[in-house]
């Protein structure tokens, strides 16, 4: 059997930045804008303080700026946005490249906006889609092609098949090349979800001919609020630690990929949480990433567009090793041989 994966290339993570407008509320409450953008790339946070009365106002002298692959603010249309982040990488899976997109920020902060979005206003999953439809009909390639998604949840620390609720919860697997699978998970080809997983199999007709599998998964992390606004008894409070326990792990991760720099000394640990085991291969693996980062502009979520900010600036420095997933068509059934096989042990051990 043969493995036809293409050659390793360096690809250094894409981190855009998002900051919504104001909503009602901030204004209601008399809350400044503390976060701008400055140009195409650059945003500064301005230290907000009080005043005599109790007001908080953008400390001028107190401003930190960042700069990213990409700064969008209130002006940004969700189009600007698909196609200053994403839209480019759908060539690249239909070529055979792994992409993931992720939304990251805090609670409120507009990761479902710009993943899912409004039916006025769709977001980017619905604009990848059209796109990577349109891109396999238009291919003037003789292909087969055929596209598969799957709608997860991760919440808890436990995985849900939002196709397919009834089947319960869902386990990480990692096969034989350290691949994480979703163990039974559901494969449609229709759409609508929060978290979703788009798998692109195009495959060329002769059984000896390379067969291209390039997955795009899509993320919106749920539930990402600091344990500080979840510390509440009992079932929140359990919400809470898991909920923490998976951003911590996230956080160790970019903190770890970031010192490492491409060196290799340092270790991941990626074990730590579901949503870190998931999130694998986009962060330091065989995936071409964008992470968009959201944050509000308010002076009162200062603390947390901040801390939002350095983990942000961080992840810049994560470096992903990504080459074309090729095979052959014998290679590819080897797989699904070995999928059956730990399908049966798991039934000889019920
Ligand atoms: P999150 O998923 O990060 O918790 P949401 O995407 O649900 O946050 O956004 C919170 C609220 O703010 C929603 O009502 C959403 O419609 C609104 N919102 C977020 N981003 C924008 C934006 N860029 N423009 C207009 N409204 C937005
Ligand atoms: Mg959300």
């Amino acid at each position: 059997m043969k493995d036809l994966r293409g050659e390793w290339k360096d690809h250094q993570l894409t981190v855009a930045l998002r900051i919504r407008p104001l909503n009602d509320a901030e204004i209601e409450e008399g809350a400044t804008t503390v976060a701008h953008k400055i140009d195409s790339q650059m945003v500064v946070l301005m230290d907000p303080c009080e005043d005599a009365d109790n007001v908080l106002r953008a400390n001028r002298s107190r401003e930190k700026t960042y700069m990213f692959d990409v700064a969008f603010d209130y002006t940004a249309t969700q189009e600007d946005v698909y196609v200053a982040t994403t839209k480019n990488l759908i060539d690249g899976v239909i070529a055979g490249y792994n992409a993931t997109v992720f939304a990251y920020g805090p609670t409120g902060a507009g990761k479902t906006y710009t993943m899912l979005g409004l039916d006025s206003e769709p977001g980017i999953y619905i604009r990848t889609l059209n796109d990577l439809f349109r891109a396999i009909e238009d291919s003037t390639e003789d292909l087969n092609c055929s596209v598969y998604m799957s709608y997860i949840e991760i919440y808890n620390e436990m995985i849900r098949d939002l196709l397919n609720p009834s089947s319960g919860y869902l386990e990480l697997r990692e096969d034989a090349k350290g691949e994480i699978r979703i163990a039974g998970i559901t494969e449609f080809s229709t759409c609508n979800a929060k978290e979703v997983t788009v798998k692109q199999k195009s495959r060329v007709k002769d059984i000896n001919e390379e067969v291209r599998v390039g997955k795009l998964f899509m993320v919106d992390l749920a539930g990402t609020e600091r344990a500080s606004q979840t510390q509440n008894r009992g079932k929140r409070m359990k919400e809470g630690a898991h909920i923490n326990r998976s951003l911590l792990a996230l956080a160790n991760c970019i903190n770890a990929l970031s010192e490492k720099g491409g060196k290799g000394a340092q270790f991941v640990n990626y074990r730590d949480s579901k949503l870190t085991r998931l999130l694998k291969d986009a962060l330091g693996g065989n995936s071409r990433t964008v992470m968009i980062t959201h944050i509000s502009p308010a002076s009162s979520n200062f603390e947390e567009s901040r801390n939002t900010l350095v983990y942000a600036d961080k992840a810049k420095n994560i470096r992903n090793k990504v080459k074309r997933n090729l095979m052959n068509v014998s290679y590819h059934l080897a797989q699904y041989t070995s999928i059956i096989a730990e399908l049966r042990s798991e039934i000889d051990r019920l």
